[in-house]
């Protein structure tokens, strides 16, 4: 008899929400890739349940969605996903699974960066290479990593108000934290000689970065590394290390070394540590949230430009 007014005084109160978050059931979302999983998590905290389609050193360019992501996105309240064509995969998907899930593009109100066409102008003025794309990796630059978070924040608003005061104050929190990161950032960067802020990378994914920070990012493949580098691509990258004096190239987390490593032999340019680009580390590696990636990434470009 006790048990059972106990048994009903509890679901009483998970029915009117009195129950505090720990003991609700999470907002069950799913998030395309490692890295806008960390921005959940940070502003979704212990509300939401995290399902990655992508997870960590995974290639969302390439993915290759399996029958049991449908499931994941059919059980999701709310499906994250970066757009700007990251995720092309992700349409088919989405049809496939028959989710309810309101779909939140999260980089929302970000202006896309046109990817430079071969001669360096911008692809929209270009005449030839018209076309050329949008450039999907926006969270690189820590201005767009505030959207991101903030597109976020008001979607897990809509799925769950109830929560409204923990998202904000979450969003608010983690927004100090990008904003000290910013500084950071500014601070590594101003004690790289202007002159030698010229890295390449295997394929364009700093180009956020470059932008925001005051590098030049050279890469033999484009912004996604689904095609590959021609030998025209590779031979014209090589010249420009001579021609340039580029001190270092680097590989992303996602990408074959190998192309690096072929042309570091051909020039005297080191390869680097390793930078995280489109995805990060397991829990435990130098990388496992966005700002322990732009940290990383910053380390490694300085240890390689200032030595
Ligand atoms: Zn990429």
């Amino acid at each position: 008899m006790l048990l059972r007014r106990i048994l009903f005084a509890a679901a009483f109160a998970l029915a009117m929400g009195i129950l505090p978050a720990t003991a609700q059931e999470k907002l069950p979302v799913v998030a395309s890739f490692s890295i806008i999983g960390d921005f959940v998590k940070n502003v979704g905290g212990d509300r939401v349940a995290i399902d990655l389609l992508v997870g960590p050193e995974g290639d969302a360019h390439v993915y290759q969605p399996s029958p049991a992501d449908a499931k994941r996105l059919a059980a999701a309240k709310v499906v994250f996903i970066n757009g700007f064509k990251f995720e092309g995969w992700m349409d088919r998907l989405i049809k496939a699974s028959g989710t309810k899930a309101n779909i939140i593009v999260a980089t929302k109100g970000i202006t896309p960066r046109e990817k430079a066409d071969e001669d360096g102008k911008d692809a929209k003025k270009g005449h030839s290479h018209e076309h050329a794309g949008v450039d999907p990796h926006a969270w690189q630059s820590i201005a767009n990593a505030k959207i991101y978070a903030a597109n976020i924040r008001d979607a897990l608003i809509a799925a769950d108000p109830a929560g409204k005061d923990t998202y904000e104050k979450n969003t608010a929190d983690y927004l100090t934290k990008l904003t000290a990161l910013e500084t950071e950032i500014k601070e590594g960067v101003a004690k790289i000689p202007a002159e030698r802020r010229k890295i390449i990378t295997t394929h364009d994914a700093f180009g956020y970065f470059g932008a925001a920070y005051g590098f030049q990012f050279i890469a033999p493949q484009g912004v996604s590394t689904e095609s590959e580098a021609s030998a025209r691509d590779v031979a014209k990258i090589i010249r420009q290390i001579k021609a340039q004096k580029i001190p270092a190239i680097f590989v992303e987390n996602i990408s074959d070394p190998r192309l690096m490593q072929r042309i570091a032999e051909e020039t005297s340019a080191k390869i680097g540590g390793k930078v995280y680009s489109d995805s990060l580390s397991p829990a435990g590696g130098p990388a496992s949230t966005y700002i322990d990636m732009m940290r990383n990434n910053i380390r490694q470009f300085s240890a390689a430009l200032t030595s």
